[in-house]
C-alpha cells in the first residue's frame, strides 16, 4: 500500500509557527488535521509518516531548517504521495491545493474537489508554483493544501469550520484520497461517511481525543492499560466507557488521573 508523508504545517512554538486569527493558531489546526487523517488512511491500508507527531513538536533550528526538514523526512523515509497541511490568512475565503510537479497535478486537484465539496467551501485555485519550499525538493508527488481562511470574516463558513470541524475536514481529505487511488470506502448502510464512532482504533496517547487523554494516560501509567501487542487498539465507545468509569470514580484507589 502507498506511504503517504503528512505533513502539519508550521512548528508549535518558537520559529516557523503559523498565521493566528479568530483566537486560533494554524499550527495547531494543522496538527489535528494531519494527526486525523493519518488515523483514517491507516484504518484504510496507507502507511503513514507525520512530520509533527506529537501538537508540541517543533523542527529544524530556524526557519529554513524547520521546512527543509519536513521534505528531507519525506525522502528518507521513501514515501510514494506528500501532503503539507496548512490554514490560509489575509481575509479570504475557501480552500485551495499547490504542487510543484505535474505528476502532483491530478492528485492535487482530486484532493481539493473532493474536500471543498464535502466541507462546503469554496475551490479557489489548483496551481502549479515553484513558491513552496516544502514541496519543491520531495522525490514524490506533492501538494500544499490550504484548508480555509483562519481569520476569514465570520459571514464565511472558514472559520466554524477550522473550530468545530477538524475531524471532518481530516475525513475529506480522505475521501480525496480515496478517489485519487480507487479506494472503496465499506459501506456503513448510510453512503460512505467516515465515522469517528466505526471502526476507528487509536494505538497511541498522541492519536486520542483530547477528552480522553487524561485518562488514559493515567490507565497506561498505573499498568491498568498496557496495549499488548504493540499500540492500545481502543475503539472510540471503549474510550467512552472508560473516562465514564473514570469520572465514576472507579479506578480512585490507584489515582489514575493524577
Ligand atoms: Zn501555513
Amino acid at each position: 500500500m502507498k506511504k503517504i508523508f503528512i505533513d502539519a504545517g508550521h512548528n508549535y512554538s518558537g520559529w516557523n509557527t503559523g498565521a493566528v486569527g479568530n483566537g486560533m493558531r494554524e499550527q495547531d489546526i494543522t496538527f489535528e488535521v494531519a494527526r486525523d487523517l493519518g488515523i483514517i488512511l491507516r484504518q484504510a491500508g496507507f502507511e503513514t509518516m507525520l512530520s509533527r507527531p506529537t501538537l508540541q513538536t517543533n523542527l529544524g533550528h530556524d526557519n529554513n531548517s524547520a521546512i527543509n526538514a519536513r521534505w528531507q523526512m519525506s525522502n528518507a523515509w521513501g514515501a510514494d504521495y506528500f501532503i503539507s497541511i496548512h490554514a490560509n490568512a489575509a481575509g479570504g475565503t475557501g480552500a485551495e491545493s499547490f504542487y510543484w510537479d505535474v505528476t502532483a497535478e491530478e492528485f492535487s486537484r482530486t484532493v481539493l474537489d473532493t474536500f471543498c465539496r464535502e466541507m462546503g467551501l469554496r475551490n479557489r485555485r489548483n496551481v502549479l508554483t515553484s513558491q513552496w519550499g516544502v514541496i519543491r525538493q520531495t522525490n514524490c508527488p506533492a501538494i500544499l493544501f490550504e484548508l480555509a481562511f483562519i481569520d476569514s470574516p465570520l459571514s464565511n463558513p472558514d472559520v466554524e469550520i477550522l473550530r468545530n470541524r477538524r475531524w471532518d475536514m481530516a475525513a475529506a481529505l480522505a475521501k480525496g484520497f480515496f478517489k485519487y487511488f480507487g479506494v472503496t470506502l465499506r459501506s456503513n448502510g448510510e453512503g460512505d461517511a467516515i465515522e469517528r464512532d466505526g471502526n476507528i482504533r487509536f494505538n497511541s496517547i498522541e492519536e486520542l481525543p483530547e477528552w480522553a487523554k487524561p485518562t488514559i494516560t493515567g490507565l497506561v501509567r498505573s499498568g491498568y492499560l498496557r496495549g499488548d501487542g504493540g499500540g492500545l487498539d481502543l475503539s472510540m465507545d471503549m474510550a467512552r466507557i472508560l473516562v465514564v468509569l473514570d469520572r465514576a470514580k472507579v479506578f480512585e484507589k490507584r489515582s489514575v488521573t493524577n
